[in-house]
């Protein structure tokens, strides 16, 4: 995936590679971008995604999907959020 186009839709913050956030199941450090919001570790799948501060973000959170914007289309291939 183009990474370059994953961005806040508040701020349009684009998150860079690595485990920034924390996963609110299991509270292990991941991507949320590198498995479309589902922590590696337990399964947990994540409906929304917060901008991170400490990166330089706005805080705020947004449903995952949104952070792809034109993306939308081509996500709905995947089967998490064809349901
Ligand atoms: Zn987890
Ligand atoms: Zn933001």
């Amino acid at each position: 995936m183009d990474r370059s186009k994953v961005k806040c839709p508040h701020c349009n913050w684009s998150p860079p590679e690595g485990p920034h956030w924390n996963c609110l199941e299991c509270g292990s450090d991941m991507d949320h971008f590198s498995n479309v919001g589902r922590c590696e570790s337990c399964g947990y799948n994540h409906e929304k995604t917060y901008c991170p501060e400490e990166m330089g973000g706005c805080g705020q959170s947004s449903a995952h999907i949104d952070w792809y914007g034109d993306f939308e289309e081509g996500l709905s291939k995947i089967d998490i959020f064809s349901r």
